[in-house]
């Protein structure tokens, strides 16, 4: 098989050991820059509370804005601290076992990754988790939230079928439903964003979820499985 990994919050804890360190940042930036909130660490709970139930640092950032009335400059200015404020000091770890699955993957499974995001964050985040980039014949970084040209893309440069790709992500509309629509199989990844999205998991019936790394080798045996009845 031909697995598409996606990188955040699927190979990468993103949301556990960056976004919040991302988003207070961003909060102490925007106050530096004149928003008034009198107390911190409460303004920061509250910042992290909406992360959790987002679809996007971005979204979260929207909400805080708007819900506590502050002035919509202070988005850009929050948008860029955790979009485009590279710092290597972040703390970035591989979700569990992660390492160790994508090795044994390895042996029998072609790998790529497509992600989106800036190409140098994304292959340093890739590198300082400790996952050997030289497991994927590819690693695709987009610019924009588009994924599903990259996948047909990647299908005909290796000459297989769709029904020979699995998908692997945690944000189904992002991730998976480009997938689906080009007839891949589809894991979704129930972690991070992805753990709040089951009303549209069940509208885009993908084929399976798991809720950590190891899993994808029974995903594998029930597919191959499957495929020697059908
Ligand atoms: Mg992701």
């Amino acid at each position: 098989m031909f697995i598409i990994f996606d990188l955040d919050d699927t190979l990468i804890d993103t949301s556990a050991c960056i976004t919040p360190v991302k988003l207070e940042r961003a909060l102490s930036r925007m106050i530096q820059e004149g928003m008034e909130i009198e107390d911190f660490s409460q303004a920061l709970h509250t910042l992290l509370q909406i992360d959790q139930l987002s679809d996007s640092a971005r979204s979260a950032l929207e909400e805080f804005i708007e819900i506590n009335g502050f002035d919509s400059r202070f988005l850009s200015i929050g948008l860029n601290e955790v979009y485009h404020q590279f710092c290597d000091d972040l703390p970035v770890f591989p979700v569990e076992e992660a390492v160790s699955v994508l090795s044994k993957l390895s042996y029998e499974h072609k790998m790529a990754i497509v992600s989106i995001g800036n190409l140098d964050q994304q292959l340093w985040k890739l590198k300082k988790a400790g996952i050997d980039s030289s497991l994927f014949c590819k690693i695709h970084i987009l610019e924009e939230k588009n994924k599903k040209e990259t996948y047909q893309a990647l299908i005909q440069e290796m000459n297989i079928s769709p029904q020979e790709v699995i998908v692997c992500g945690d944000r189904i509309p992002i991730d998976l439903a480009p997938a689906k629509q080009l007839g891949c199989m589809t894991v979704h990844m129930k972690k991070g964003r992805g753990l709040y999205s089951s009303s549209i998991e069940k509208l885009h019936e993908v084929d399976f979820t798991i809720t950590h790394l190891s899993q994808m080798q029974k995903v594998l045996l029930d597919i191959s499985s499957k495929a020697s009845f059908d």
